[in-house]
């Protein structure tokens, strides 16, 4: 749900890396040989990354081990990844660190809830093993995402995910997470999708389908749930001789002020609030069990 630069490291860089790491000879040599043409492999991925065509690419099942290139099975291609790009005696893990840098500590896939622990394949590597140190199928995440994400790929253009280094700003920059105030003490946040009306279908679909296969209406509901007691404590205090109205718009400015994008859980969450006519005419009077 945020959009990063694309890593500045190309694919044969990041397979040079690798590569290196190897300690026979021969072998360094049967990888270099099977990627002469890096490239043009890289161009395809961001070609088909930028329609959203990445699900139609050539997959391989899960236990299956095919030649994927030359003569370099599925497993030479995942061992690439786990034994000479992720551990930190390797030169390629310089790359990895890099890569995770760029999303300044913030999860770009749950807009922020997580903080960056790791890369996820955005085509898992156990089914697209071509492109298992490609730096542009590389996404910095959080643990949670990762987690959810495992090995599950759409086989549909509409079931895909936000790709963050190459959708299209529409879906960055356009509005499509809303949230209902549910009338309860205390309040409770449930988000949902509501893409713009001019969206096409398919760029519905893919919104709804990160939202769920990112599992963000708890997510954020969580978040919400923390946050709320400090704007309910300025209610109650700084803001408790305003009328409704002023209240709401001062949830507004909230929303409208915040450096976050614009579907991030806690813009939404005040934009929500100061529309709820309900919530605005609460005095939030403490209880006296507390
Ligand atoms: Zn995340």
């Amino acid at each position: 749900m945020k959009k990063l630069s694309l890593p500045a490291v190309n694919f044969a860089t990041a397979l040079n890396e690798a590569i290196s790491g190897i300690g026979d000879v021969s072998q360094r040599q049967t990888y270099q040989s099977a990627f002469l043409d890096a490239h043009a492999i890289e161009t395809h991925y961001a070609d088909c990354a930028t329609a959203a065509t990445l699900h139609a690419q050539p997959r391989v099942t899960t236990l299956d081990d095919p030649i994927i290139i030359a003569h370099l099975r599925k497993s030479d291609l995942m061992r690439l990844y786990t034994q000479y790009f992720v551990p930190k005696d390797k030169a390629a893990r310089r790359i990895y660190e890099d890569i995770k840098v760029t999303a300044n500590g913030k999860c770009p896939l749950c807009g922020g809830v997580g903080h960056v622990r790791t890369l996820d394949h955005y085509l898992p590597k156990s089914n697209f093993p071509l492109y298992s140190v490609m730096p542009a199928n590389l996404i910095p995440c959080c643990r949670d995402c990762n987690s959810e994400k495992l090995n599950a790929f759409a086989g549909a253009m509409k079931d895909q995910t936000l790709h963050p280094y190459f959708d299209h700003d529409r879906f960055f920059d356009d509005k499509w997470i809303y949230a209902n105030v549910i009338q309860s003490s205390p309040p409770v946040l449930e988000y949902f999708v509501r893409p713009p009306e001019s969206w096409d279908s398919s760029h519905k679909s893919r919104v709804k389908a990160h939202f769920d296969d990112y599992g963000l209406a708890d997510k954020f509901s969580v978040e919400a749930a923390a946050d709320l007691p400090e704007t309910i404590q300025t209610r109650r205090t700084s803001m408790v001789m305003s009328s409704p109205q002023e209240f709401s718009n001062y949830l507004s400015e909230k929303s409208r002020t915040l450096s976050f994008p614009v579907n991030n859980w806690r813009r939404v969450m005040f934009a929500a609030l100061a529309a709820d006519e309900w919530f605005c005419e609460q005095e939030f009077l403490e209880s006296r069990d507390n």
